[in-house]
């Protein structure tokens, strides 16, 4: 039986979507098709799969089934046309923006971007004659005169790491479109349980899938969703380039987004709790999470995501970085590391997570300060994160 699960909600589709037919051999799970190739006996069918006059499977560089599933899940969960997959967040990012623009170009963004991005705009695009420029991601005044100038691309990310700043999707798109601009929305941190870029007019969305999607920091991957042609133009540019994701990573990604909505809804809540928590705590300077009344973007945050804020907050401690080195060690739920989204707590400061490419030049001229802690709130209970901060904080 062929089920329909584009009318249903997020619980549902993340356990459904992309399974929508049976698998063959009757195994009820997405198996691991560990095949570099698909073979045919027949010539004219291979001939018309390889036109894609026919559904079916060539070489896993272009297209394999356990990664067909992966970009199904996805594309249901984003309620969008098409999808198409790569071997990590960078490579959906770079490819993405690769295949849309050319020498000549520009691209209106913001200064927060993830760091892995933020070099590649600062680094790699002005070496082929594309002209970056980055504005204030809390100004959309500035973003709306930048984008008027003209430009092929704008490029948004919110909540943006590590600093959870808040960009208003339906404003700039407005202001994109206006100007025959289209926009590429980083939703990672989001993930579609709490915010859905292309109901606010982004025209496409894209992921690191190493970090909520999966959610237990065990694959690698990217995914980027929206209309049939551009996703063409993209997938096209990866089939060549060749930053495919792999069948055993897919299979896992495929395995950890059945749970996604609850492990988010869990993170939701557990990242609240804990912001509060912070802001009343007299060792910490700043708190930064857009669930806060307190934040600057509250209210834009409450407009544009719907079932919370995300599992990502980041605090400034009083002591400055020396006072991070003694409080992360303490810790006993948390790994240290350069993730976040996963089922455990994750904690690190940005000088060695997000932001490592970056220069510690750049990193303050970016507004992130050395005693800045990301944490990514797993689905651990509540009361034990508490206390294991407290005890912590008690330094
Ligand atoms: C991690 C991350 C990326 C890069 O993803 P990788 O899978 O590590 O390549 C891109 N954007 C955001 C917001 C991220 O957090």
């Amino acid at each position: 039986m062929k089920r329909n699960v584009a009318k249903a909600s997020i619980g549902t589709k993340a356990v459904w979507a992309g399974e929508e037919e049976s698998p063959p051999g009757s195994s009820t799970q997405v198996p691991i098709v560990q095949s570099v190739t698909f073979g045919y006996e027949n010539l004219d069918e291979w001939r018309d799969v390889a036109l894609g006059h026919r559904v079916g499977h060539i070489y896993s560089r272009n297209t394999n089934p356990t990664v067909s599933a992966f970009e199904g899940k996805v594309r249901g969960l984003e309620g969008a046309e098409a999808s198409t997959s790569f071997a990590s967040g960078m490579a959906a990012v770079t490819n993405t923006v690769f295949a849309l623009l050319k020498s000549g170009d520009r691209v209106v963004t913001i200064k927060d971007t993830y760091g892995g991005t933020n070099q590649f705009f600062r680094e790699f695009l002005p070496k082929i004659g594309i002209e970056v420029r980055m504005c204030d991601t809390t100004n959309p005044d500035q973003m709306e005169e930048e984008i008027g100038k003209g430009c092929r691309l704008v490029y948004l990310e919110t909540p943006t790491n590590p600093t959870l700043k808040v960009v208003d999707i339906s404003r700039v798109a407005k202001a994109a479109h206006d100007s025959g601009a289209v926009v590429v929305t980083d939703n990672t941190f989001a993930t579609p349980v709490n915010q859905l870029p292309l109901k606010l007019g982004s025209d496409m969305v894209l992921h690191s899938a190493s970090k909520f999607l999966g959610g237990h920091a065990d694959a690698l991957g990217g995914v980027v969703c929206g209309p049939r042609e551009m996703v063409k133009q993209v997938f096209h540019y990866r089939e060549i380039t060749g930053a495919a994701l792999d069948p055993f990573a897919a299979y896992l990604l495929v395995r950890g987004l059945k749970t996604l909505q609850l492990r988010v809804e869990r993170q939701n809540a557990n990242a609240m709790k804990i912001a509060e928590y912070l802001e009343e705590h007299p060792g910490v300077a700043e708190v930064h999470y857009p669930g806060l009344g307190s934040h600057p973007q509250h209210d834009v945050a409450r407009r544009q995501m719907h079932g919370g804020y995300g599992g990502v907050l980041s605090f400034v401690l009083k002591g400055g970085y020396r006072a991070v080195r003694r409080f992360l060690p303490r810790l006993a739920l948390a790994h240290r590391a350069a993730n976040l989204g996963a089922v455990e707590t994750t904690v690190g400061p940005p000088s060695t997570t997000s932001h490592v490419e970056v220069s510690a030049r750049n990193r303050a001229a970016m507004g992130i300060p050395e005693a800045l802690v990301r944490y990514s709130a797993g689905i651990e209970d509540a009361d034990d994160l508490l206390s294991d901060l407290k005890r912590a904080l008690s330094v």
